[in-house]
């Protein structure tokens, strides 16, 4: 009960103090008042004219003329300032002011007005006695009803008009009036109910209305956040991939629908962070974001504020130049980008270096779509990485013919995956002091009547591009695994996977249950990942590799030392055997810092307990210098070429 006495308490304040309420509710009510109090007053001027007008005979003219002149001026006055008041910007502790001088004044012109009213009440007969009342009781109604929304007003206007109304008409005794006071009295009452909750309900809709835009503007930021955030990279806050492909073909377009002069040419350029893996491993994460985003503000300084600057992804970034460049200025700017690349960044751990090659197409030269531009300058990093790492390659008409002879290899590769024509070479693993076949290695050839010969390393690289490389180590493991079938038991068979082989689970399963088909024991299989393969998941290969040896297969990391071998990872992976890349062998003789990393590889052969083979032996000088630093498998030409097996089949009788 008490509680429900204090809500209706605080609901009578609310609806009562003006500096209570909400600033939206105050300014709602004041924009209500700029155009009812005018009408208010309009109301009681031509109401007390009214009057004034039925008692002109009757009563003396200070009653009847000067008082309602001077009243109806005041309140023409106080129109006036009301009316002034609309044209004004709002002003919160202005319009608190109004408000309270509203209700003061409802007090004091009621007061006035009832007393003039009252005062000619004695001047009259029934008639013009009963207009008293009327005036007084329709002006009190009126006036509620232009105060609505300011309930202590009305309720003022109540409290001094009506209860005089009321006292005054009762104590005539006639019961006509008696009758129309108490009348008058419930009316009132109903009115100011009515007022009260009419203010409850307004204010409400003001304060949701005002809730509703709050939730909008925080809508709207949240809108605005969500995009910047989809079109900002999170770590170095450039732009990302996304928005600076939609950038790009926008400016495509721009150039096409010609309001920027179609053909005006433009660059776009890829920049690919060699040495970066490293950088993380040595230094740690925290290192590698800081090299990204110091790489972001280098960029940023050598370009100008017009060009665009993204990070695509990983350690790539990309740049769009809105004005034509020549060669030479593309090769300048390329310049300033791989010398500011190269300058050493100073981390709490150290010196960390890392360089960079840039590939770029230029518009509309190398194409006029936005894929063709990224493929073409894609296809220029390419060729910059590929030939020296830290240069830049401009994409050209010579890579353009390249290109078409790479869709012509893809169109015959399929053909040639479909036909099964890709064969098998094998050649030899030996032991470099006997001579003696250990294993045989299955090489992928093939030969394309109109191609020619096809190399290796230009068709499994495609194929993996392609997502045809799967299909091919399986076709290639089941004629090595047939081939292998036919060798003495104790020759093992050494089969090259791709590193997405590795990392696809179903191509796993097939191999191993190819060579439960043929009845071969999995010991006498080993399959080789290269380093870089590895590199790329370290946890997946790692699973995988388990995966094999616990199937019973030996595992070899293959080309040792060609890629970012770190030394960080290689002891988390179990295998048999590690091959040092033929370029440390080719180099030894001649380089005492091959010859150092080779003796230091067979070092952590040892201490990690594995064998180790030694790839691309092509001299007798080279195979002894192996044999004195205790690496006795060897492969290479010096033993034998890679061959069709029926030619090198008697190497393994002998
Ligand atoms: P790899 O696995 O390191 O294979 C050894 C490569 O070195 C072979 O080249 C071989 O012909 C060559 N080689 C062997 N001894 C010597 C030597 O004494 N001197 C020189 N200069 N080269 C020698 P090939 O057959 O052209 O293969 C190149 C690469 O292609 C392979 O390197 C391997 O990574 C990949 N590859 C070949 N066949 C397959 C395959 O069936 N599957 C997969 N995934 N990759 C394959
Ligand atoms: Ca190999
Ligand atoms: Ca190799």
């Amino acid at each position: 009960m008490t509680t429900k006495l204090k809500q209706g308490f605080d609901w009578l304040a609310d609806c009562l103090i003006v500096s209570r309420n909400s600033p939206e509710v105050i300014q709602a009510q004041y924009k209500e008042l700029l155009t009812k109090v005018p009408l208010l007053y309009v109301i009681l001027v031509t109401n007390s004219i009214s009057l004034a007008f039925t008692h002109y005979k009757s009563a003396p003219a200070y009653l009847s003329i000067y008082i309602p002149i001077i009243l109806s001026v005041i309140a023409i006055a106080r129109s006036l300032q009301w009316l002034r008041f609309r044209s004004k910007p709002f002003d919160l502790q202005h319009a608190q002011h109004q408000l309270k001088m509203t209700v003061l004044f409802a007090v004091i012109v009621g007061v006035i007005f009832s007393a003039w009213g009252i005062s000619l009440y004695s001047y009259g007969d029934m008639a013009q006695k009963g207009h008293v009342t009327y005036f007084m009781s329709i002006t009190v109604i009126g006036v509620i009803v232009c105060l609505i929304n300011l309930p202590l007003a009305a309720l003022s206007i109540i409290a001094t008009v009506g209860t005089t109304f009321v006292v005054f008409f009762v104590s005539t005794g006639n019961p006509v009036f008696v009758a129309i006071s108490i009348n008058f009295a419930l009316v009132s009452g109903v009115l100011i109910l009515v007022t009260f909750s009419y203010f409850r309900a307004f204010s409400e809709v003001v304060e949701s209305r005002q809730q509703l835009n709050k939730k909008h503007t925080e809508t709207q930021r949240l809108n605005r956040q969500n995009e910047q955030l989809a079109n900002q990279d999170g770590l170095t806050q450039l732009a990302n991939r996304r928005s600076f492909l939609s950038h790009l073909s926008k400016l495509i377009e721009k150039r096409q629908s010609g309001s920027t002069g179609n053909g005006d040419s433009f660059v776009v350029g890829l920049i690919d962070l060699d040495g970066f893996k490293p950088v993380n491993d040595v230094h740690g994460h925290a290192a590698g974001d800081r090299v990204l985003w110091d790489v972001g503000v280098r960029l940023k300084k050598i370009l100008d504020d017009d060009a665009l600057l993204a990070r695509m992804g990983g350690d790539e970034y990309a740049i769009i130049i809105n004005k034509a460049l020549s060669r030479s200025d593309i090769n300048e700017l390329s310049e300033k980008i791989t010398s500011a690349i190269k300058e050493p960044f100073s981390m709490r751990t150290g010196i960390a270096q890392v360089s960079g090659s840039c590939g770029f197409a230029i518009y509309p030269d190398a194409g006029n779509s936005s894929e063709q531009l990224m493929e073409r300058a894609d296809f220029a990093l390419y060729h910059a990485k590929k030939h020296d790492r830290g240069s830049s390659v401009i994409f050209s008409s010579e890579h353009e013919k390249l290109i078409k002879q790479k869709s012509k290899i893809e169109q015959a590769l399929i053909q040639a995956i479909a036909n099964e024509d890709i064969n098998l070479h094998y050649q030899a693993i030996v032991d470099g002091k006997t001579k003696k076949v250990i294993a045989m290695e299955a090489l992928a050839r093939w030969q394309h009547n109109e191609l020619g010969f096809v190399p290796p390393d230009q068709f499994i690289p495609l194929a993996e591009k392609m997502g045809t490389i799967c299909d091919i180590s399986i076709s290639l493991f089941k004629k090595a695994v047939r081939d292998a079938s036919t060798w003495p038991k104790d020759i093992y068979l050494s089969f090259n996977l791709s590193a997405f082989d590795i990392a696809n689970e179903t191509t796993i399963n097939k191999l191993v249950k190819i060579l439960e088909a043929e009845n071969l024991p999995s010991s006498r299989i080993q399959f080789e990942i290269t380093e870089t393969s590895m590199m790329r998941d370290l946890e997946v290969c790692a699973k995988t590799t388990e995966h094999l040896r616990n199937e019973g297969f030996k595992v070899a990391i293959d080309d040792f030392g060609s890629g970012y071998s770190s030394l960080g990872y290689i002891h988390k992976f179990y295998f048999d055997n590690l091959k040092i890349d033929r370029t440390f062998i080719n180099e030894m003789i001649t380089d005492s810092r091959s010859q150092g990393v080779v003796k230091t590889i067979l070092e952590l052969c040892i201490n990690l307990g594995v064998n180790c083979i030694a790839e691309g032996i092509e001299t007798e000088e080279q195979k002894e210098l192996l044999l004195s630093l205790g690496c006795n498998q060897m492969q290479g030409y010096l033993f034998c070429k890679p061959a069709p097996l029926n030619e090198i089949r008697h190497l393994m009788e002998g």
